[in-house]
């Protein structure tokens, strides 16, 4: 096996913050591409997951560890290809470099680890086809988004089936009810043409950010959409430790008191103020949306974690980051101890040394820099995950206690809130 390194610039006339956000939907970016959707089974144990494609009827499987992430600046990707003769290890580096006021410097650099007699060029040839010149597309894309401000961002996806008569009926009834009716052409144009991925969990005051509108007037047209058979309501459960979706239930009367977490390897009681989500899915009378995945780590699946990094067994690791104003916090997977951390003022940031071991040793020094430092050694026999993420859920949410407490909401379901732990 030879080590090779392949890498390619990109000056985009798009700000960094924009640019690592349509990054790291790295699950819609491989569907965009024409990959084929993966099927995965988790090894806890090796800390990483066995991933598969199925191409041409063969299958091929790699072992791919978590993603590792410094927000808003660098991405970190690797596969490991399994049983296969050419290709042993690949990795997948992105770097973003603000250049100017609203521009950014993108390196894509890729390393592979290939059988010693593939001459360069012909895997230079491979590349380009295979990532350079996809990424250089979505790039254009991307860019030719941004400078016309479209509101709704997304990237275009094989037109959807749909059930036209039913969807017309369902619009017509929306039209004659109480609602913002500018907002209307928004949810048709979502049902039409958004990708499956966002529309298993269509989350009301996130799609009003995109589309610049109200957020409660959104989420009042969904819940009428709801009664005029264009969508159809779900109750998130979200595991406390990772804020990741856990399973759900069409009403909240089916909720029990406790659920797991796999992830984590926890059982939590269920908090109706913040681990119960409301969300949204197009009816499937009008449109089937398939649940296939694409990319298991996608890093836009936990937006509050703005550093993940894994730190090999005996080893350490630095780290960079900027961090703004507010309340951060750090921990382990393995440990779910969480350490906070407080960014208090513009000029202040923190220098934090965490050591993992029999007894774990943290240190916190404030410096005036602009940056945040971190220093990490793992003494123990096993690779650790370290995450920091934001303190503050999701504003963004749309908790079973907020919406149980709308009037309105009473009025369309009653049957959602008799019965429901707030009225008992
Ligand atoms: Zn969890």
């Amino acid at each position: 096996m030879k080590s090779r390194q392949y890498s390619r610039k990109f000056e985009l006339s798009i700000p960094r913050k924009e640019l690592w956000n349509f990054l790291i939907e790295t699950d819609k970016i491989n569907r965009f591409f024409g990959f084929p959707p993966m099927t995965s089974t988790p090894s806890p144990q090796k800390n990483l997951v066995i991933g598969s494609w199925r191409i041409l009827g063969f299958t091929m499987s790699w072992e791919e560890p978590p993603f590792e992430w410094l927000e808003p600046i660098y991405l970190f990707v690797q596969r490991n290809p399994l049983n296969n003769f050419f290709l042993k290890k690949t990795s997948l580096i992105f770097s973003l470099e603000e250049s100017k006021e609203e521009q950014t410097t993108l390196e894509i650099a890729l390393s592979l680890e290939t059988a010693s007699f593939l001459p360069n060029f012909v895997i230079e040839k491979i590349l380009d086809f295979l990532v350079f010149k996809r990424y250089a597309h979505l790039l254009r894309f991307c860019e030719e988004n941004y400078k016309t401000r479209k509101k709704s961002f997304t990237l275009p996806s094989p037109r959807p089936r749909l059930q036209e008569q039913i969807l017309k009926n369902g619009l017509n009834q929306l039209k004659q009810k109480p609602v913002s009716q500018k907002l209307i052409p928004y949810l048709e144009q979502h049902i039409r043409t958004a990708p499956d991925k966002d529309c298993i969990n269509m989350r009301p005051f996130v799609l009003a950010d995109a589309w610049q509108e109200d957020r409660l007037e959104v989420l009042r047209l969904f819940l009428y959409a709801t009664t005029c058979g264009l969508l159809e309501m779900k109750w998130e459960i979200l595991c406390p430790n990772c804020r990741i979706f856990k399973g759900s239930v069409a009403s909240l009367s089916q909720l029990k008191q406790k659920a797991h977490c796999e992830t984590c390897q926890i059982e939590f009681n269920i908090n109706f103020d913040q681990y119960v989500e409301l969300c949204f899915s197009i009816h499937p009378a009008i449109r089937k949306i398939s649940g296939e995945v694409f990319c298991l780590g996608n890093p836009a699946n936990t937006p509050h974690v703005v550093m993940q990094l894994r730190i090999p067994p005996k080893a350490e690791k630095t780290a960079k980051i900027f961090l703004p104003e507010g309340s951060f916090q750090l921990w382990n997977r393995r440990d779910s101890k969480k350490i906070p951390i407080l960014v208090q003022t513009k000029n202040l940031q923190r220098h934090v040394s965490i050591i993992f071991g029999e007894k774990p040793k943290i240190e916190v020094r404030e410096i005036k820099e602009k940056e945040s430092f971190f220093y990490f050694k793992n003494n123990t026999e096993n690779e650790i995950l370290v995450l920091l993420e934001k303190t503050a859920w999701d504003e963004r949410q749309v908790t079973a206690a907020f919406v149980t407490s709308l009037q309105e909401f009473g009025d369309l379901f009653p049957s959602q809130v008799f019965g429901s732990r707030r009225g008992t």
